[in-house]
């Protein structure tokens, strides 16, 4: 069956290329699937833009909109197993946590789909006489969603439920290296009953298949989750036509850690906040900021752990984390390491492929640890997306907060600390779109999510997340129109 869903129609690519996918585990194939050109994409967007300027979507009730949402939780909750399973596959993530993202994608549908029906507007108080006012939301129109390969389907369900709810039509392009799980949930909205030409789906490489979606002028707004140099290119591309533009781009997310931190938990966590899918989390606790005095001991307790994780491929239960996605993420890795060295890091653990035969056709890194890092170099401030753990020193409340805000990126971070007043003053110093306090990593669909500076613009989930895919507009009703007499 073809793998494209255009107009309501499952097709082949118009020059019928497709793609392997590959287990990043071990390199088995999982499926071969259809590999959109351009000439897919703008058949796609004109479906979108017909089904958003003539077909009853983006007029259907807000209430009907959301059952249709409610519908499709339902749905995935009843596939879970098999998109759980796909998912890790085409990821390489291990199984359980394709479970916990099938959960949280659910809840993201049910959330968006009440939303939808209970927040539809506001009449305004003008202090006017025989005024009517009111504020509606509308779609923005045709959406371009375009989604990473470490979360495809969450990162999915984050766009395409509020697009839906808000009344959108949608082009979809997921990454080509993970198109399984969107394949699946095109077939789902199918079956809840999205009219044809609302959700659009095209797989293939970026600059190909994903290029028209910045720059074509039938769109509207660009929702795009991945890359920094991506973002800023089509960033660019959309100026051209004064597109929405909602970026959700790159982390070096800070892990701040005090001397009166609990000292078990923060080690514990401080590992799950980088190793957590070996690292490929936008929201990865990456930079490790410790006090002074405490730095030798909590160092050697978190590079102990470090070294007995146990790697592993999708289904192995024995496995704490998986492989990385692809040999060429491997070597970016690899060379972001190296380069660190050379800078003066100190390797503490990993900092190599694993040995032995269930790792050699996979592309496995080891939990690596470099401690004795400082602001400038290039391991603390680019992104890794690996399993690797840089670590500074602080001497003072003042120091990790100037050292924690000193990237490019303001995504996510954790401050550790057993003094609720520092843990709210440093919360607040802290330039970046979520601070977890004494914990890593848990979101909510009612909470925004996003990033400061260079991290993103615009928000996801939570009311502002839904609000990236409205347009607010005024209508001013005059209840009793009467000559004002101006030019008489
Ligand atoms: P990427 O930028 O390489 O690709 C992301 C998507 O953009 C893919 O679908 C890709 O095909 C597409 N793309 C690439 N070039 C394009 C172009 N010219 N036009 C249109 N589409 C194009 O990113 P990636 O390697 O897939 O994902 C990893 C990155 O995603 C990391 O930097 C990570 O931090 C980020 N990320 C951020 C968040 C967040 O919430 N802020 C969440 C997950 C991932």
């Amino acid at each position: 069956m073809p793998d494209l869903f255009i107009d309501g129609e499952w097709r082949s690519a118009v020059d019928e290329r497709t793609r392997e996918i590959r287990c990043p585990a071990d390199g088995s194939l999982v499926g071969v699937v259809d590999e959109a050109g351009g000439k897919d994409t703008v058949e796609a967007i004109a479906a979108a833009r017909r089904a958003f300027d003539e077909g009853p979507w983006p007029h259907t009730a807000p209430d009907q909109r959301g059952d249709l949402l409610l519908r499709v939780a339902d749905l995935l909750l009843r596939d879970k197993d098999a998109l759980a399973r796909a998912e890790s596959l085409d990821t390489g993530k291990r199984l359980v946590e394709s479970e916990y993202d099938i959960d949280d994608i659910a809840n993201c549908f049910r959330y968006f789909g009440r939303t939808a029906a209970s927040e539809t507007g506001r009449v305004v108080d003008t202090g006017t006489e025989g005024v009517d006012s009111r504020v509606v939301y509308e779609p923005v129109g045709v959406c371009a969603l375009i989604t990473p390969w470490n979360y495809p389907l969450l990162q999915t369900a984050w766009k395409v439920a509020p697009a839906l709810a808000a009344g959108n039509t949608f082009i979809l392009k997921p990454s080509e290296l993970t198109p399984h799980t969107a394949i699946h949930l095109m077939r789902l909205l199918e079956e809840a009953g999205v009219p044809a030409g609302v959700a659009n789906l095209v797989l293939g490489a970026g600059p190909e298949a994903g290029a028209p979606l910045g720059d074509h002028p039938d769109v509207d707004l660009v929702s795009f989750t991945g890359g920094l140099q991506t973002g800023r290119r089509l960033m660019a591309a959309a100026a051209g036509t004064v597109k929405k533009v909602a970026l959700e781009l790159g982390g070096k997310n800070p892990n701040i850690v005090f001397a009166d931190a609990d000292f078990d938990t923060a080690v514990d966590m401080a590992l799950t906040a980088v190793f957590l899918h070996s690292g490929q989390v936008c929201s990865a606790g990456a930079r490790l900021l410790v006090e002074d005095s405490l730095h030798d001991r909590f160092v050697d307790e978190v590079v102990r752990r470090a070294s007995e994780i146990r790697l592993g491929g999708p289904f192995d239960e024995r496995a704490q984390t998986g492989p990385l996605i692809s040999a060429a993420h491997r070597a970016k890795v690899e060379a972001y390491v190296a380069k660190g060295l050379a800078e003066g890091a100190v390797l503490r653990c990993g900092g190599a492929r694993p040995d032995g035969a269930d790792f050699a056709d996979g592309f496995y890194y080891l939990p690596t640890v470099l401690d004795e890092c400082t602001g400038g170099m290039s391991v603390v401030q680019d992104e890794s997306f690996g399993p690797v753990l840089t670590v500074e020193r602080f001497g003072s409340e003042d120091e990790a907060v100037r050292l924690a805000n000193d990237t490019i990126y303001g995504l996510a971070g954790a401050v550790w600390t057993g003094d609720e007043a520092r843990a709210a003053r440093v919360a607040g110093r802290l330039r970046i779109g979520t601070v977890w306090i004494n914990d890593y990593h848990p979101y909510v669909p009612q909470a925004e999510w996003g990033g400061f500076k260079q991290s993103g613009f615009g928000r996801e989930l939570g009311p502002a997340g839904l609000a990236e895919y409205r347009e607010p507009k005024h209508i001013w009703r005059n209840t009793n129109p009467t000559p004002q007499g101006w030019f008489a």
